[in-house]
């Protein structure tokens, strides 16, 4: 990678080198061709063994080199080659029979040995160097009178052309590597640049970087996806992406809040309200980036964001505090009881005072502990299914299961008076799933059916329903309200219907259950009319539906 973008930065350079070489060909020829008219007409200098005819026809041949090189481009090195050996030539013939080696046009061969020396290195640049110093032999030689001044500035003149010459191309080769040195950190920086892209882009956090002013400069998909935007986020500012309520729900500005902080700040009472109007909870934290060039000044370059939706979290938090709460309110009042039943028992006991209370009151304590031990039983399965202890699932043979649980409640429906009925038709399905979630369902609804019904019948049935099994329990019970229906399910929730209230029950039992049933990815059914009875019903799948086992 890092030789490819070497190369690529030579051919750039070398494509730029060319044109300005072709511009120079074109150029110095006419203007040595001027030079070399005023040296004809004797206004300036010219060479001791000057030609007339050989001046002019090498003038149209250097012109005509100009111009051909300019129109036929060369596009191979040899191509290139045979240009410089004609402009070597050219330029040797026409110091010789035109201006002579003591004329500043002279000067332009350091241009030429310069050239060559790029494109055929030192070699080109040595060779470039002996024609110059050959043409200043030859027309030294020719000098008439070779005075100590004459030899003098041809010393001169050929040494500033050698030293100069030497001179550039090492500038030259400096400013490459500089420049190579440059193009070779660019590459690593845009390949530590991807690889850092790559791996924000990997991370299932959304994170984003803004200038110092709150505009966003890169952010990965994990933001689009939390702002349910398929929106390009790049050169918006913060505000127009974040619509943020403080905890008291006035909206606020995150951009004011980067403006007042300078440090790593996180913030987790901040809600974004989508169009909708629905609100998510949000936890942001957020760091200065303080790069070099602003490192002596305050105020950073910009900020890193990282952004997580808590709604969730919140809401657990916040149903978790409330569950204790509601809980612990709960027991107090059957514990309250119990502790004063026994206390007044105690003491009536040691004063031998109405013995026939006793009874009574031993009947109130015994109620409220079995009410206590059946609330402490919901709490210990509603902790085991939010902790999945009984998640793994088992083939559960649906005839075993529901002979298992007639058998267990018959005599508890008789001795109320109730008629237990199971309805199973022959080849009822297997279904897939956790057994104590299964059973726990239908325990509750079994137990309800038994308890909120004072006459008739409960029946206990499945039936299969092409892919699936419908599981259901109906009696002829007390019934639900509309307006109940809509609330059973809820925690501690019971009717306010008397028919229930003179019944014990925690509220819980159905909370249990509805937990339960999305746990196996179910939907609770219920049809009820007051005064007719309730039936409790929900599918399963024969083969479990691809669902998760997560609350
Ligand atoms: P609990 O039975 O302990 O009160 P549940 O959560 O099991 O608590 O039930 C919640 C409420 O739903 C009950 O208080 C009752 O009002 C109503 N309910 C449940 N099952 C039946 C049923 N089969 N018939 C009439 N009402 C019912």
């Amino acid at each position: 990678m890092a030789n490819s973008g070497t190369n690529t930065y030579i051919d750039k350079y070398s494509v730029l080198f060319l044109r300005v070489t072709r511009l120079a060909g074109l150029l110095i020829p006419f203007v040595a061709v001027a030079y070399g008219i005023a040296s004809a007409t004797a206004i300036v200098g010219r060479s001791p063994i000057f030609n007339h005819t050989g001046f002019v026809v090498l003038s149209v041949l250097f012109i005509g080199l100009g111009i051909l090189q300019t129109i036929l481009k060369a596009s191979t090195p040899f191509n290139l080659g045979i240009y410089l050996v004609f402009y070597h030539l050219f330029a040797t013939l026409y110091f010789v029979v035109g201006p002579g080696f003591l004329s500043p046009i002279a000067f332009c061969w350091i241009l030429l040995a310069f050239i060559t020396e790029i494109f055929y290195g030192k070699i080109g640049g040595i060779i470039s160097l002996g024609c110059v110093t050959m043409t200043a032999v030859i027309i030294y030689v020719a000098e008439p009178h070779k005075t100590f001044q004459i030899s003098f500035e041809y010393g001169v003149y050929l040494s500033i052309i050698i030293v100069s010459c030497v001179l550039v191309v090492l500038l030259r080769r400096v400013q490459l590597v500089e420049h190579q040195d440059l193009m070779l950190t660019q590459i690593e920086e845009k390949f530590q640049r991807e690889q850092l892209t790559a791996l924000i882009n990997s991370v299932g956090m959304a994170i984003a970087s803004t200038s110092n002013t709150g505009t966003i400069r890169i952010y990965n998909p994990a933001l689009l996806e939390l702002l349910d935007t398929t929106d390009y986020l790049t050169g918006k500012q913060l505000d127009e992406v974040f619509h943020l309520y403080d905890p008291n729900g006035n909206p606020t500005s995150l951009q004011e809040i980067l403006a007042e902080s300078d440090l790593l700040v996180e913030r987790d009472d901040l809600s974004h309200q989508f169009t909708n109007g629905e609100r998510m909870n949000l936890s942001i934290s957020f760091a200065p980036i303080q790069g070099s060039r602003t490192a002596t000044t305050q105020s950073p370059d910009g900020y890193i964001f990282i952004v997580r939706d808590v709604t969730k979290a919140k809401s657990l938090e916040e149903e978790r505090k409330e569950f204790i709460s509601v809980v612990s309110h709960e027991l107090r009042t059957p514990l309250a009881i119990v502790e004063g039943a026994i206390s007044l028992l105690q003491y009536q006991v040691d004063t031998k005072k109405d013995p026939e209370r006793y009874a009574a009151m031993l009947k109130s304590a015994h109620e409220q502990v079995i009410y206590l031990a059946s609330m402490v039983q919901e709490l210990s399965t509603l902790s085991r299914v939010e902790r999945g202890a009984s998640d793994a699932v088992e083939t559960i043979n649906s005839t075993m299961l529901l002979n298992d649980l007639y058998h267990r409640y018959l005599k508890r429906a008789t001795s109320r008076g109730l008629q237990l009925i199971l309805e199973l038709p022959p080849e009822v399905e297997n279904v897939v799933c956790s057994r104590l979630y299964l059973e726990e369902i239908l325990q509750n609804f079994i137990t309800n059916a038994i308890k909120y019904t004072d006459f008739g019948a409960i029946t206990i049935a499945a039936v299969n329903q092409g892919d699936t099994v419908e599981f259901s329990v109906m009696d002829t019970g007390i019934g639900i309200s509309k307006s109940d229906q809509k609330r059973i399910f809820d925690k501690f929730y019971r009717s306010e219907d008397y028919l229930t209230r003179k019944t014990s029950g925690t509220g819980l039992g159905l909370y249990v259950v509805h937990k339960l049933a999305r746990k196996l990815g179910v939907n609770i059914v219920v049809e009820s009319e007051l005064k007719q009875g309730s039936k409790f019903s929900f599918v399963l799948h024969k083969i479990p539906a691809d669902h998760t086992f997560g609350l």
